[in-house]
């Protein structure tokens, strides 16, 4: 049996990461928190940002990674980056929210956070943490790429996915249920 698949072109959004000019101060962290906050700008909170910004000690340098998608395992098995003479590890320029680390990880809730590019109404021209990023570091650029169509999952399917990873669905259900007689 043979599968069709549908290519279009699409806009991809994308952040450029220059490691070379980071300098660690991490106002993109706070203000992608702030964005996202709600109400809007009502709080600063880096655990709650989807861009955070790693220092790797052994090579003196700040990582800056924004948040991917929700995975409920963590990699079987890991590789290494040797760039410049310098070794990296593969979660160095990983933004799953995965269990092997705290990132990206509502605090209070623990559901996933994911990096939306800014688009939540209104959607910003250039996004929050390139705006703030004065040593140029981060930087927006749009390209137009071939995709093979698929349905993209709805940020409540993902919550929902990873709450039942976490407790179970019946226990997710039974939670549902009685929260929903309490409204
Ligand atoms: S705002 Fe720019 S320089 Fe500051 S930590 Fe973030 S990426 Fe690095
Ligand atoms: S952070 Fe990324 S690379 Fe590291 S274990 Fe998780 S999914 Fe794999
Ligand atoms: S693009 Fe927006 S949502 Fe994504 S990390 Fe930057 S400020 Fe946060």
């Amino acid at each position: 049996m043979t599968s069709e698949h549908t290519k279009e072109t699409k806009i991809v959004k994308e952040i450029k990461i220059d490691l070379d000019k980071c300098i660690g101060c991490r106002a993109c962290e706070v203000a992608c928190s702030a964005f996202h906050a709600r109400p809007r700008y009502s709080s600063t909170n880096p655990a709650r940002s989807r861009i955070r910004v790693i220092f790797d000690a052994l090579n003196d340098v700040y990582v800056p990674i924004r948040a991917g998608d929700y995975t409920p395992a963590e990699c079987t098995g890991r590789h290494s980056y040797t760039i410049g003479g310098k070794d990296y590890q593969e979660c160095s320029f990983c933004g799953v929210a995965c269990p092997a680390r705290d990132y990206f990880k509502e605090p209070d809730s623990g559901l996933p956070l994911k990096c939306d590019m800014c688009e939540s109404d209104p959607t910003l021209e250039v996004p929050m943490c390139v705006q703030v990023c004065t040593c140029d570091s981060l930087t927006y650029h749009e390209r137009e790429v071939e995709v093979t169509a698929s349905e993209p999952r709805e940020e409540m399917e993902v919550g929902l996915e990873a709450l039942a990873n976490k407790y179970g669905w019946e226990r997710l259900m039974d939670t549902a249920a009685r929260l929903s007689k309490k409204g």
